[in-house]
This record gives C-alpha cells, sequence and structure tokens, in this order.
C-alpha cells in the first residue's frame, strides 16, 4: 500500500505548492514523526488540499507519533476544523495517546466532550484511569459506563479486576466476576488471569486456585499469580509445588515469578533450594533484576544467612525501603538485634523514609538487645513520627518494653494507644504474664471484654503464663476451660502453661492425667514442662518418664539432659548425673555456656562466668567479697552441693559466687547512684544459688535488681523476688 501525500513544503508553507506524489508507509511514517517534532506544523493544509489521503490513518499515525500533549492538542482542533469530533474512532486514539503522555485530565475532557461513547472510548478511559493508578476512577468509569447502559468486553475486564486488586475490595471483586461470567468472558485468559490475581491479592487465595485449576491455557502470568498468591498468604509450601508443576510445563519463566519464588524458600526456612534458584536465576541473566536482587537478599536474611544478604544490600546501595526492610527484619529475626538497630539508625540519619515495617522490625531488634535507653529512644522516635498511632508498632512499643524490664512504660504506650486491637491487648497481658503480674493480666483480660475485644489463643497463652508465673492454680485452670467458650482449640503450648501450673503447684498426678487426657498429641513443651516440675518437687520415677518423651520427640536439645541431670542432683542421685553426662557426651552435645549483660548509661556490658576481663575487674571483684562478707553476716549459706552439680550453670567449684549475674550485679553496684534500678539479663535460667544470693543484696543495698533469665522476669526488691521463689 501506497500513501498519497503532498510535498513537504505544502505542509509547512502557508501558500502549498499542491503537488501530490506515493510514498510507502514506512517512509510516510518517518515523516509523520518528522511533522510531529516540527513546531512549524499547519495540519489545516495536509487534509484539505488532498481528499484522497485516508483521513483516519492519517489521524491515528499523528496522534501515535505525538510525544507532546500540545500536538494532541493540535489534532484534537484540527478534528474540530474538519468536522471530524464526532470521530470515536479518532477521539479512542485521542483518549488512549493522553493518557499514555501522563495526561488523564486532558484525556477525561476529550472524554466528557465526547457525546455517547462506544465501549471503545470507555475501555480507553477505563484503561487511562487504570495505567494512572487511579484505581477509584477506574471502577467508577466502570460504573458509570454499566448505568449508560454499554456492555463490557473482554478489554474492559483486566482494568477493571486490576483496580480491584490494587484496591483489595473482596466484596467488590466478587460482584466484577459475577458480571465476567453473566458477559460470557470467563473463559477469557486476560479475563482470567486478572481474576487469579484479583483473588489472590485480596487474600481469598481458594476463590484464585478455583480460577486457576479451570484455566485451559496457563501463561506465565497465570502461574506467576497463583504462586505469589500462595506465597503472599503464607502458603509457601503450596507455592513452591506449583512452581515445580510449573517447570513441567513448557511456561517459560520469567524474573516477575522468580520474585515471587525466591521469598516462598525464604518463608519455607529452605537454603539448599533456594541456593539452587539463585544458580538458575544467575544462568538465566535476571541477577540484575533490582526487584530478584531484592528477594535474594531478604531470602538469605530470612533464612539466617545475614553475611550474604549483607553483601548484596551494600552491592545495591539502594533507598528502597523494601530492601532496608529486608535486612533490618533479617537482622532482627537471627539475633542480630544490634546491626538491626544499627541499620534502622543509619537509615534515618541517611533520612530514607521507614515505614511501619521497618519500624516494628527495629522494634522487636530493641527489645532484643534489651536495653533500656534504646527502648526509650525508639519510643520517642515513634511518638514524633507518623507511626505514633499505628497500632502494630505500638504493639511492637508494648512488647519491646515489656521484654527490656519496663512493663509500667509498656503500660503508658497502651494507655495512650488510641486504636487497641485483640493483639495489643494480648501483647500488654503477655507483658504482664512475663514479670509475673498475674492480676494485672487478668484485670486487664477483663477490661479487654468490658471493651467488646473477643480474646484469641495468644490472649490465652499470656493470660496463663501469667497465672504460671504467679502460682494462680485456680485461675488458670478457670481461663483453660474458658477457651473453647471462644471457640479457640488449646495448642501445645496451652496445655504445657496448664502442666507447669499444676506441676509448679506439686499436682504431678493431676499434670500427668491431664496429659493424657489431652485431645492433640502432646509434644515437646508440655513434656519439657512436667520434666522442669518434677525437677522441683523430686518426682524422679515421673521425670524420667517426661524425659524419655522429650530425648524421643527431640533428641538434640542440651535442654533436656539438663532438666534430666538436675532432677537427680535435686534428689541427690550423683551416679545418675554422671551417667546423663555420660550420655550428652555421647551424642556430642555441650552445654550453653551462660553470660549475663548489664547496661550502664545506654552501654551494653557482658560478663561469662569468672569474667576478670574488664578494666575495672579489681573493684568488681572487691565489691564481690564485699557482699559476699555481708550475705554471711546475715547466716546466708550458699546452695553449694546443688549447684556444684547443676549443669544448666555455668559452675565451677571455686566460683559459686561468681556467676555471671553475680559479676554484673557487683559491676552495677559500683558504677551507678545509690537507688538506682540494675537492669540485667541472662541467657540462660538463673541458678538457686544466685536467686537466693541477689534477692538478698537487693535488701543489703537498698537496691530494685531485675533480672530477665531465659524463662522470665525477677524483679528483685526488699530481699524478695516477685517470682516468689517460682521459676
Ligand atoms: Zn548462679
Ligand atoms: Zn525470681
Amino acid at each position: 500500500m501506497a500513501w498519497k501525500l503532498l510535498s513537504l513544503s505544502a505542509l509547512t508553507t502557508k501558500s502549498p505548492k499542491v503537488t501530490s506524489f506515493e510514498i510507502p508507509t514506512c517512509l510516510f511514517l518517518k515523516f509523520i514523526k518528522h511533522l510531529c517534532s516540527s513546531s512549524v506544523l499547519n495540519l489545516g493544509h495536509v487534509v484539505s488540499l488532498d481528499h484522497g489521503l485516508n483521513l483516519d490513518s492519517f489521524y491515528a499515525s499523528l496522534i501515535d507519533n505525538s510525544t507532546h500533549k500540545r500536538h494532541l492538542d493540535q489534532i484534537h482542533n484540527q478534528l474540530i476544523v474538519s468536522g471530524l469530533k464526532h470521530n470515536g474512532f479518532l477521539i479512542t486514539k485521542l483518549v488512549n495517546g493522553s493518557s499514555n503522555l501522563g495526561h488523564i485530565c486532558y484525556a477525561r475532557k476529550l472524554f466528557d466532550e465526547f457525546s455517547h461513547p462506544d465501549v471503545f472510548l470507555w475501555n480507553a478511559i477505563i484503561r487511562g484511569y487504570s495505567r494512572s493508578n487511579l484505581f477509584r476512577n477506574t471502577i467508577e468509569m466502570y460504573g458509570l459506563m454499566r448505568r449508560e447502559g454499554v456492555d463490557p468486553d473482554g478489554f474492559t475486564f483486566p482494568y477493571v479486576l486490576k483496580a480491584c486488586t490494587e484496591l483489595l475490595d473482596f466484596r467488590l471483586s466478587c460482584l466484577v466476576h459475577g458480571q465476567v461470567i453473566r458477559y460470557g468472558f470467563g473463559p477469557d485468559v486476560f479475563v482470567q488471569n486478572g481474576l487469579v490475581a484479583m483473588y489472590a491479592k485480596c487474600g481469598n487465595i481458594g476463590m484464585a486456585r478455583v480460577v486457576f485449576d479451570g484455566l485451559n491455557d496457563r501463561t506465565v502470568v497465570s502461574w506467576t499469580s497463583i504462586i505469589s498468591g500462595y506465597a503472599q498468604n503464607g502458603e509457601a509450601l503450596e507455592a513452591l509445588r506449583l512452581f515445580n508443576q510449573m517447570r513441567n510445563t513448557d511456561v517459560k519463566l520469567d524474573w516477575i515469578a522468580l520474585v515471587s519464588i525466591v521469598r516462598a524458600y525464604g518463608d519455607v526456612d529452605d537454603l539448599e533450594q533456594g541456593r539452587s534458584l539463585h544458580g538458575c536465576i544467575i544462568k538465566m541473566g535476571f541477577e540484575d533484576e533490582p526487584d530478584l536482587l531484592i528477594s535474594l537478599t531478604a531470602f538469605y536474611a530470612k533464612c539466617g544467612q545475614v553475611i550474604v544478604a549483607r553483601s548484596f544490600f551494600d552491592q545495591m546501595k539502594t533507598s528502597s525501603v523494601i530492601m532496608w526492610n529486608a535486612m533490618i527484619s533479617g537482622y532482627a529475626k537471627n539475633g542480630h538485634a544490634e546491626e538491626a538497630v544499627d541499620l534502622f539508625r543509619e537509615m534515618i540519619t541517611r533520612n530514607i523514609k521507614p515505614d511501619s515495617v521497618t519500624v516494628r522490625s527495629a522494634a522487636l531488634a530493641s527489645a532484643q538487645v534489651g536495653s533500656l535507653k534504646l527502648a526509650q529512644w525508639m519510643d520517642d522516635y515513634v511518638s514524633k513520627s507518623e507511626y505514633a498511632s499505628d497500632i502494630f508498632v505500638n504493639t511492637a512499643l508494648i512488647d519491646m518494653y515489656a521484654k527490656c524490664g519496663n512493663v509500667e512504660s509498656a503500660r503508658i504506650v497502651f494507655d495512650r494507644a488510641s486504636e487497641k486491637d485483640v493483639i495489643m491487648w494480648s501483647a500488654m497481658i503477655m507483658g504482664y504474664g512475663l514479670h509475673g503480674q498475674g492480676w494485672e493480666a487478668i484485670n486487664l483480660y477483663h477490661a479487654m471484654r468490658q471493651a467488646g475485644v473477643c480474646p484469641n489463643d495468644v490472649t490465652f497463652i499470656g493470660l496463663l503464663t501469667a497465672c504460671n508465673h504467679s502460682g494462680l492454680v485456680r485461675e488458670g485452670w478457670e481461663l483453660f476451660h474458658c477457651m473453647r467458650g471462644f471457640g479457640i482449640e488449646p495448642r501445645n503450648e496451652h496445655y504445657s502453661c496448664v502442666v507447669d501450673l499444676l506441676g509448679r503447684a506439686g499436682y504431678l498426678d493431676q499434670a500427668y492425667d491431664f496429659i493424657m487426657k489431652m485431645s492433640i498429641e502432646p509434644g515437646v513443651s508440655v513434656w519439657g514442662a512436667l520434666l522442669s516440675a518434677c525437677k522441683i518437687h523430686r518426682h524422679v520415677t515421673l521425670g524420667e518418664y517426661a524425659a524419655k518423651k522429650l530425648f524421643s520427640l527431640d533428641p538434640y536439645n542440651t535442654g533436656h539432659y539438663v532438666q534430666l541431670s538436675n532432677l537427680y542432683a535435686s534428689s541427690r542421685l550423683w551416679d545418675h548425673v554422671a551417667h546423663v553426662r555420660v550420655l550428652m557426651r555421647e551424642k556430642g552435645l555441650s552445654k550453653d555456656l551462660g553470660y549475663s549483660v548489664i547496661e550502664i548509661n545506654g552501654k551494653l556490658q557482658v560478663f561469662h562466668v569468672g569474667d576478670k576481663s574488664h578494666p575495672r575487674s579489681d573493684e568488681i571483684y572487691n565489691e564481690i567479697q564485699r557482699l559476699e562478707r555481708r550475705l554471711k553476716e546475715i547466716g546466708f549459706v550458699p546452695h553449694t552441693e546443688s549447684v556444684l552439680h547443676d549443669l544448666n550453670y555455668e559452675e565451677k567449684e571455686e566460683n559459686l559466687n561468681i556467676h555471671s549475674e553475680r559479676i554484673a550485679v557487683a559491676y552495677g553496684l559500683i558504677s551507678t547512684a545509690p537507688g538506682t534500678i540494675l537492669r540485667i539479663t541472662k541467657n540462660l535460667r538463673a541458678c538457686v544459688n544466685c536467686h537466693s544470693a541477689i534477692k538478698l543484696i537487693s535488701k543489703l543495698v537498698e537496691r530494685e535488681i531485675i533480672v530477665r533469665d531465659a524463662n522470665r522476669f525477677h524483679h528483685f526488691k526488699d530481699g524478695l523476688c516477685s517470682c516468689g521463689d517460682y521459676w
């Protein structure tokens, strides 16, 4: 086909020569491009001079090649002059052209000026809004179109579905799905892909799967939607199963699909598979794709490979908040709390805006660091930020304060939060539980019920823990039995709280009967609770039974051996103690080394057993000896024997008094003003000897000493501990 066209001079001068000649299409298009970039274009001449020209095609080409709004404006004016303003085809082209150039308002103006738009023009404006990320307007236009009695077609639905997806509006999604079926576009592959993505993103993965399973022609887009749907809905295993299924088809993988799959491997903590996929990614040449790099960073961070993750992170040098989140939460979740906090501070100094996820990860990390000063800094940061009323962030702050040993500050955050959901109430209840404030927890639970909030399974874990740490047997028992009334099936965590509660109070037989009547298979935590109760009450036969169960369920956990050995030690069965040591050696298990951390003026100081590395070591040991003398004066007798054989503790015969927490206490006393509260964190459980000693020390020096051990908080004050010697 050839185009009849005027000479160039005819187009650009006021008095054109009327010459026409034929040129091939490709040349014509080049010519149009040239016209569009020249500002002297005078379209009037083109169209009025040669009526042989196909005007629709001519204008269409002009619109397609327009690069500025003023071109479109000029063309539109020309259409009006030439009486073509009712040409639906060209107006549709113009609307599409304007929205492509980012002028959606201009597109809308053109649309509004056109009377009785057909489906093509409606589609153009719907598509325009959708591509401009104005999803409410997309839906609004779709509604208008239907009210005008124009039926949607296969090109309408993908954009409408995309809008539903982005708006996460499930009700609307169902409505549109119904219309898809009514108008007979059920089998359209684009529409179907849109449906899969929509349901998956709205969190209804079941519906997404139904549509996906009904697809006859699955493209990489459909696979990606369903796989990422499962990944995002926390069903990583199903995502990976589908991924393997996809690999058996001839659908070609793209990097968008890989982003979700890498993420899924991170969620299931499958380092090996993820690594081999990383190899494939390199082979396929996608390793520079930024989104993939972010998901690889998150993957390695989640799998605990923080060094690898950090190298990706450093390579990228990006200000993408997702990347920072991946790294910060990776650090926080893998016990590198200080790195997480450092990175968070760096992010703030670099003026990269954290989002709610970042702030939550940073609060989680601060809780792990256990520094109250840091916790206060976080709180300060949040209250000045836009997240001050973010319900998730506030919940993280409550948890953080509780774990940093300051349940009062946790309560302040709780009280000031304007919006409270069951998770926040539960976090506060859990905080009281951790600190052995059973009644506070129960009172808060009643307040929560009064506020009309329905408890969930976590609320009950908090309550049972609280009762447990306060020895409230009857209350705990009653609470456990009202769980089912809220439709909550107890899990192992709930059962083990009850076993602990009964066991510690000495109702060992009842605890055993309770386990036997459980509606689920008793797990490690349940038998562990029974074993530790047996240790307290020196019930060797039942303890051995529990230990046997534990060794078969969880053979490589040092803790169980230690507990059994402690049970024997408490009953003075030294041969048995020795036997457990042999067992452990055979299995290649060694006990964890104990250490304690104390915060002085915002600086954390770590002490190991018998630690003499501190520059003020001499002063510390003088203080220890001074305290020791004073303890003896008031009649303190060390629990030498049990401690000596107690595998849980960092014992050495001559080192009884220098367990790490004792060094931390001494250092705290010489480094702070009288009356200052000492806050110590210990990685293992506190031993009986240290517990009794610190109780008395708190009275001798008139200080409050707060020790967080592996299990709970001990608030030592006036010679007593908040745990009531019950830990
Ligand atoms: Zn100790
Ligand atoms: Zn205590």
